[in-house]
């Protein structure tokens, strides 16, 4: 079995590209961990930036590891590190970015399979330093505040150096000399010494100063033939229930100059380039990397696009990428909720973009809605229906919904909402399906049981975190079945937070600069 796991991590890594293995002497051993399996993880820029800057410090060492490589979980082995091969537990540090507030149920099971104690307090010295990052756990640390020795809060770029240089200095002189260290470094919390005290997010003021696109070629990871590259971070529509909008703020651009070398390194290499943004077609200068790719006969991609800003221009280039799914994300069906929501897509902007979309070679037309939006009525999960109804005739080709339920995050403007209950949320799912299939339109649906468990763990504080530590098993059921119903009616994590509770997250600060 060890052996078979051994032979699986050596076949991976020799599908990769740029993939590095450095002495481990008289260096910081990181291990940079994520917690899902490699196809995901290699497929998250965080973890491709963090690899090549870690990296880049003569001094440090990083490795990587996942809480499984395919699809079966790990069972009865230590969890090593796919450069080298060795215990994640050898290292001095294991960074872990996490991105998703369901990768935390991950996180305790790879700890558990890395042989490091769940909880900080129950650590030795020679287990490595657990430091946290990514966007679920720098908007609320608290469901992770008993597992976490630190957090970065924020983006990591502005506190990187001054981070490495601390953590090189001072675990020297042990575990506890080292949270000390890090509590008077900025964005950074250390929930055993610092609970409640003001934490400032960290933002990087120029993008330019840290690359942010793929640092090695991984073919088994999902977009695995695409070098992706970001070219802004924030979004100014500040739409109520969006993360990006209301939090990762300023939005900032990354130059043109930067963008273009990694086009025409990504198309040299033969690989088509995604760019990564939470708004691509907002891009300043987007006709003229069009434009500029296009000379170089540079095949494009993006995950999705803003409704209003489509042109024909972007969409021909897309569809001469090979691009065969153009996803939209009118969010709600209605215009009543779209407007409340602060989307600002109109049903015009929609049905011209689905006409605009059909003159193009795409075979699929994706749009994304939410249900359980505050203020829902049957009436607009009923437009989501017709909406999507006109879009196909205007297609003409294949539509597919694809609807998450709503769940609320914290530092939105909608963070104290309630989660819609979990049965009300089937039957409108049940709904939908029967009258998208009577249409022949396809539905995908996210799982309502794993959004009710995202939202507690989104807006959850640290007694819901102990009620974490008590699972056995690491499992959106598991979590759910931890609390009786009864309990559940009482949880501002599902039912919201009324004007005057005090928010778990209250102790997060925007940066000065930060705007809104
Ligand atoms: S436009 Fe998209 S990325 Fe921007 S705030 Fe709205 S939902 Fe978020």
């Amino acid at each position: 079995m060890a052996r078979q796991f051994r032979n699986d991590i050596t076949s991976l890594v020799s599908t990769e590209q740029g993939t590095v293995v450095k002495e481990w002497g008289g260096k910081l051993p990181i291990v940079l961990a994520y917690a899902n399996n490699y196809a995901v993880g290699m497929s998250s820029l965080a973890v491709h930036s963090l690899y090549r800057w870690f990296n880049e410090f003569p001094d440090v060492v990083c490795e990587r590891a996942f809480a499984w490589l395919g699809r079966q979980q790990l069972q009865g082995q230590p969890l090593l590190t796919l450069e080298t091969q060795r215990p994640v537990r050898d290292a001095e540090v294991l960074a872990v970015s996490l991105s998703f507030e369901m990768d935390y149920l991950n996180l305790l099971a790879m700890l558990r399979h890395a042989g490091i104690p769940l909880r900080a307090d129950e650590r030795e010295e020679e287990i490595p330093l657990v430091l946290l990052g990514g966007p679920a756990v720098s908007a609320n640390p608290e469901p992770l505040a008993a597992v976490a020795d630190a957090v970065v809060i924020g983006e990591i770029e502005p506190v990187l150096p001054i981070l490495v240089e601390t953590l090189k200095r001072s675990l020297f002189d042990g575990r506890l000399a080292a949270l000390h260290a890090l509590t008077e470094l900025p964005g950074l919390y250390v929930p055993s010494l610092n609970q409640g005290q003001p934490v400032t997010r960290q933002v990087q003021p120029e993008l330019d100063a840290y690359l942010v696109a793929s640092a090695l070629q991984c073919p088994r990871a999902q977009f695995g033939d695409m070098h992706l590259v970001e070219i802004s971070r924030g979004c100014e529509h500040a739409c109520r229930f969006c993360l990006a909008g209301c939090w990762y703020l300023p939005q900032r651009e990354r130059s043109l100059t930067q963008v273009m070398q990694q086009v025409e390194l990504g198309t040299r290499r033969g690989q088509s380039v995604g760019l990564v943004a939470a708004a691509v077609s907002d891009y300043t200068q987007l006709d003229e990397l069009l434009d500029r790719s296009e000379a170089l006969n540079a095949r494009l991609s993006v995950s999705s696009l803003r409704v209003n800003k489509l042109s024909s221009r972007l969409l021909r280039v897309l569809a001469a990428s090979g691009d065969r799914t153009l996803t939209l994300a009118p969010e709600a069906g209605s215009e009543r909720l779209r407007q409340l929501t602060h989307k600002g897509v109109t049903e015009d902007d929609i049905l011209s973009a689905a006409s605009l979309a059909s003159g193009f070679s795409f075979e699929a037309l994706k749009l994304y809605f939410m249900i359980g939006l505050p203020t829902e009525t049957e009436t607009d999960i009923a437009d989501i229906v017709t909406l999507s109804a006109r879009v196909q005739s205007l297609f003409g080709k294949t539509v597919l919904v694809n609807v998450t339920p709503y769940v609320p995050k914290a530092h939105t403007t909608w963070q104290r909402q309630p989660m819609a209950p979990e049965n009300e949320l089937e039957e409108k799912l049940k709904q939908l399906k029967a009258a998208l299939s009577a249409r022949r339109i396809g539905l995908r649906a996210e799982s309502v049981r794993g959004s009710v468990a995202q939202s507690l763990l989104a807006r959850g504080d640290r007694a819901l975190g102990e009620r974490l530590l008590g699972l056995t098993q690491y499992s959106s059921a598991e979590l759910l079945k931890a609390f009786r119903p009864s309990e559940r009616a009482m949880m501002p994590a599902l039912q919201g937070f009324d004007a005057k509770q005090q928010l778990p997250w209250h102790f997060i600060k925007r940066a000065q600069h930060d705007a809104g």
